[in-house]
Order: structure tokens, then C-alpha cells, then sequence
């Protein structure tokens, strides 16, 4: 199978998409050479064909990690680390049309977004190549005759996992700390949506990082992802993605190394309106919190919950809204939703719309496709759901919200605590004295107050419950990919 492909691009015409998979700076085919196609979701056509990494490939991944960990990254200084990785920065600033444009074509996500996507990640690496000479130990005064320091020294070989709906994103959430602190990475893409990361591997080498600091491969969960899990000389997995799958990757590190498990997983937002809020800021908040990205965040506010003064107000004004959002072609600069990545995923939302209907909720609007090609859903608002049914429950990650109404403080309380997830949260009142008692009393990783999605490389992001374990970005990221060493002294002569 040849290693690159000429696709084209409406953003950048025809341009060389790397197909192989990047080992030790190189790219190579799969052992087995197996490949798996990838669709467009706008058109539902294949793209090209990647080569899949099997359990053989994750061998020879993570066993170039392991050369590079050893050997040339563990004797590369923090500061050139940190070099390595604003000059990544760099390059790709120089190319974030191409990103942009690639992103796009595999995920469906609007051109727009995608850029808005692409300059993330590059803030993202340049912050992470910042901290890498700050990474930090401490002293400890204990008595006159030790002397007392801790070290936090890297991992070592991280396997980490990505999901579809950030491809480029998670990839920098991902790499950024691991490799600012010293690790080395084998990094699997989704199946659904690989091509970005190809594109991104072609700058790992141009910016100078040694052979085997960083691999990325493409493959399935089952196979690639699960080998890495497994796999006895991984020492660290980190993966975004969904619960059940993380409990996978959490029982198969129990099993095999104890490789030390960081997760970010889904969630079930509630997105809170009391009568007091600045109702058409309120209303702009709520639909970016749930149609953002199609409704695939592991954030999304897809549970809202709005005060009775308002209630009615809000939904004749909110469903106004939903339907003025432009759904269709991702590389029309004005389009803020495109199609949801995968047949799969936009038979599970259709799944979660019949649920919804048939366990009596209200549709105020969508609940259908959109289109008559491509993944497209249009974007849906149930009203009249409770607490019990499934489009309350289950996190749907598309573009599908339910609303309930709420009287007190207490009650919406309890209502936003019900939930087995805790990922995000978000509040809308002018109230301060509300404002921060609702955010105290949610048990969420994060809590937006009259905003959603705020997500910033310095504010560390990640889930309370079954929405994860572990923080990604800002400096409590850099705790994910470290271990404590602590030295200790003695000053004085023999104790005993
Ligand atoms: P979704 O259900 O939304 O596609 P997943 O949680 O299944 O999301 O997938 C996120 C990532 O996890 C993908 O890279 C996928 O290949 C990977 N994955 C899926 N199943 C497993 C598994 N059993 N072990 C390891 N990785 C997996």
C-alpha cells in the first residue's frame, strides 16, 4: 500500500495525505498490512484507505518509545524539550488551513470550528512546551541531620487514546503534558476520524523531536486500543472517550502492569436558567452548550433546566434559536452544524429520539434528519422531560436536548446532582450570591457561570463521578505524567 494519497480539500485543493503509520519518525506500513477505509460524513464516501495498526505494530510502537525513553529524550534537556515543542507550535501555526481543512473532511465539523480547533491546539502545545523546564520538586525540612527532595520524574511509556469528536484537540490535550515532562508517547487515533493526525505527524520530525519520542498510529479500539492497555511495558494509559469503554481500559491496566489509568469520560451536563438571568445571553449560551460540535462533547449541556417565571419565555425564544443554526455543507464558511461523524453515531442519536418520543416527551422542534445525504440530524429540543427517562439520563452526544422545568434553588440542586456523571455544569443568574452557591453545591469538574464551553488550555478540565479520573490541561495536567521520587539524606553520623 502506498503511504500518502492525493486528497483534495474545497479549503486547500489537492494535497499529499500520509496513510502509514509514524514509528521512530518513519512512516511504515502495518505488519500485517491491513488497512480500513474512511468516509466523508458529509457525503458518506470513502475518503482513502489508512494503514490499521494491529498488536504487532503497538510492539513495535512502544518499543521504540521505550528506546527513545532510555535513551535520547531522557538525556534531551527540559528546556530543549520545551524548544521541540514551540518550534511544533510553529509549524503548525504556518499550516493551520491544512489542519483545519483535514479535520473538517473527516469529521464533519464546520471550517470554522475547525480552525477554532487547530489555534487550541497550537496554544495548547506552546503552553505545555513552556512549563517543560518548570517542572519542579521541592525541599523538606525534616530535622538537622537529613536533608530531604522530591523529584517529579516522567512515567515513562505513554499509551494514549483518543476519541473522534476533537481528533486534533484531544491529541494536543494528550501529548502536550506527557511529552513536556518528559515521557514518551504511542498515541491512537479513532478509527472514525484518523487523518488528521497523519497530517500532524509529518511535523513531529521537522521540529527536531528524536526518533520514537512520539508514534502515532491508526487503528481500532478493540485492537490497537486494547493492545496498548494491555500491554506490559505501556506505563501509563490516558484516554478520552466513553465510560464503558473506559472501565475497559481501566480493567485491562488492573490485569496486566498496574500501568497507571487517566480518563476523561462522558457526562450528562445540566445547564441551569434561573428566572433572574440575562435571558437572551442565557438562551445563546444554552444552544452553544448542547449544539456545539454537533452535540458530540462530553460536556454538552444536555440537560437544561429552567425556572418557571421564565419557562415559557425561554422555549418559544430558545426554539427560535435552535432553528435559525445553520446545518449543512462543513466548508461553507457560515454553516455551524455538519453531520454527525458516523452512520453509527446518527443511528444511536435517531435511537435516542424515538426513546424520547415513546416515553412521552415533547419535541419542540427537529427530531428528524436534516438533508437526504450525509449524517445530518437536525437540532432537537424535548420539553416535558423528567428525570427518570432516557434522554435524561443517557448521554446522547449529539445535537438533541431535554428540558425540564424547576421551581427552587434546592430542587434544581438535586435535579443537576442526579446524575452518575459529573463532567461540566453551567449556571445563568445576575445573582452572585446564587451564582456561587448553585457552582459550590454542583459536583462537577467544571461549572460555567452565564457562559458553556468556556475551555481554556490553563484551566484544568475533568470529571467528578463516572465522568473520569484525573485532570487534563493547565498545570494539574502535568500531575498525569509524573511520578514523586523522593531523596532522602542523612547529615548526621549513624543512627544506631
Ligand atoms: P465512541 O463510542 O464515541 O466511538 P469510544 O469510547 O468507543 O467512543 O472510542 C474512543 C476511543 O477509544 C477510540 O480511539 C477507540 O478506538 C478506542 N477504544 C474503543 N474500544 C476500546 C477498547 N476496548 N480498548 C481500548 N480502546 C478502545
Amino acid at each position: 500500500m502506498p503511504l500518502s494519497v492525493q486528497l483534495k480539500t474545497p479549503v486547500t485543493g489537492e494535497y499529499t495525505q500520509p496513510t502509514g503509520l509514524w514509528i521512530n519518525n518513519e512512516w511504515v506500513e502495518g505488519v500485517d498490512k491491513k488497512t480500513f477505509e474512511v468516509i466523508n460524513p458529509a457525503t458518506e464516501e470513502v475518503l482513502c484507505s489508512v494503514s490499521e495498526a494491529t498488536e504487532k505494530d503497538v510492539d513495535i510502537a512502544v518499543a521504540a518509545a521505550r528506546k527513545a525513553f532510555n535513551g535520547a529524550w531522557r538525556t534531551t534537556t527540559p528546556h530543549q524539550r520545551g524548544k521541540y515543542m514551540t518550534k511544533l507550535a510553529d509549524i503548525l501555526e504556518q499550516n493551520i488551513d491544512l489542519l483545519a481543512a483535514v479535520e473538517s473532511l473527516d469529521n464533519g465539523k464546520s471550517i470554522s470550528m475547525a480552525r477554532g480547533d487547530v489555534h487550541a491546539v497550537i496554544g495548547c502545545i506552546r503552553y505545555y512546551g513552556g512549563w517543560a523546564d518548570k517542572i519542579e520538586g521541592k525541599t523538606i525540612d525534616v530535622d538537622h541531620e537529613s536533608f530531604h527532595y522530591t523529584r517529579p520524574e516522567p512515567i515513562g511509556v505513554c499509551g494514549q487514546i483518543i476519541p473522534w469528536n476533537f481528533p486534533l484537540l484531544m491529541l494536543s490535550w494528550k501529548i502536550g503534558p506527557a511529552l513536556a515532562t518528559g515521557n514518551t508517547v504511542v498515541l491512537k487515533s479513532a478509527e472514525q476520524t484518523p487523518l488528521s493526525a497523519l497530517v500532524f505527524a509529518n511535523f513531529v520530525k521537522e521540529a527536531g523531536f528524536p526518533p520514537g519520542v512520539l508514534n502515532i498510529i491508526s487503528g481500532f479500539g478493540r485492537v490497537a486500543g486494547a493492545a496498548i492497555s494491555a500491554h506490559m511495558d505501556v506505563d501509563k494509559v490516558a484516554f478520552t472517550g466513553s465510560t464503558p469503554v473506559g472501565r475497559a481500559i481501566m480493567k485491562a491496566a488492573a490485569s496486566s502492569n498496574l500501568k497507571k489509568v487517566t480518563l476523561e469520560l462522558g457526562g450528562k451536563s445540566p445547564n441551569i436558567v434561573f428566572d433572574d438571568a440575562d435571558i437572551e445571553q442565557a438562551i445563546s449560551w444554552v444552544n452553544f452548550g448542547i449544539y456545539f460540535n454537533h452535540g458530540q462533547c462530553c460536556c454538552a449541556g444536555s440537560r437544561v433546566y429552567v425556572q418557571e417565571g421564565i419557562y415559557d419565555k425561554f422555549i418559544a425564544a430558545f426554539k427560535k434559536r435552535a432553528e435559525q443554526n445553520s446545518v449543512g455543507d462543513p466548508f461553507d464558511e457560515n454553516t455551524f452544524q455538519g453531520p454527525q461523524v458516523s452512520k453509527l453515531q446518527y443511528d444511536r442519536i435517531m435511537g435516542y429520539i424515538e426513546a424520547g418520543k415513546k416515553e412521552g416527551a415533547t419535541i419542540e422542534t427537529g427530531g428528524e434528519r436534516h438533508g437526504d445525504k450525509g449524517y445530518f440530524i437536525k437540532p432537537t429540543i424535548f420539553t416535558n422531560v423528567t428525570a427518570d427517562m432516557k434522554i435524561m439520563r443517557e448521554e446522547i452526544f449529539g445535537p438533541v436536548v431535554a428540558v425540564a422545568k424547576f421551581k427552587t434553588e434546592e430542587e434544581v440542586i438535586h435535579l443537576g446532582n442526579d446524575s452518575s456523571y459529573g463532567l461540566a455544569a453551567a449556571v445563568h443568574t445576575k445573582n452572585i450570591n446564587t451564582a456561587l452557591r448553585v457552582s459550590n453545591e454542583l459536583r462537577a469538574g467544571t461549572v460555567w457561570v452565564n457562559c458553556y464551553n468556556l475551555i481554556n488550555f490553563q484551566v484544568a478540565f475533568g470529571g467528578y463521578k463516572e465522568s473520569g479520573i484525573g485532570r487534563e490541561l493547565g498545570e494539574a495536567a502535568l500531575a498525569n505524567y509524573t511520578q514523586n521520587k523522593s531523596v532522602s539524606i542523612r547529615l548526621g553520623g549513624a543512627l544506631f
